[in-house]
């Protein structure tokens, strides 16, 4: 089973997120967590165990730490996993530093879940 976390701040993606993969999730094939922080979101990946497949799908624009330095973070703490970064569209800076930083792919918001299927499922 693959743990996919998903990183945001904003109060409406979990109940979003399982509508838009209600039958990705009734498969038992991924099992989705909720972060609302980069804090929380490292706390829930410390927890982790090594043999863990996880998929991290995160916001840049966070209070406190954002989606840039958890990015940061990762790479050290789990340098292969799969981070998709999710921001603004045309936000070229963003994306620039999210693909210096060993981003795994970038989506915009609002985000197509169709593209964004592919870019996780693959
Ligand atoms: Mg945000």
């Amino acid at each position: 089973m693959t743990k996919v976390l998903i990183v945001d701040d904003e109060g409406d993606v979990p109940v979003l997120f399982k509508q838009r993969f209600r039958k990705e999730l009734n498969s038992g094939i991924y099992e989705f967590h909720f972060a609302n922080s980069g804090e929380q979101a490292l706390t829930f990946m410390r927890t982790l165990d090594p043999f863990d497949i996880v998929l991290v799908l995160s916001d840049i624009n966070m209070p406190g730490m954002t989606g840039l330095e958890l990015l940061k973070q990762i790479r050290i703490l789990f340098p292969t996993l799969k981070v998709i970064m999710v921001s603004a569209y045309g936000d070229k800076k963003n994306y620039d530093e999210a693909v210096m930083l060993g981003a795994s792919g970038f989506i915009t918001k609002p985000v197509d879940f169709t593209l964004l299927k592919e870019k996780m499922f693959v």
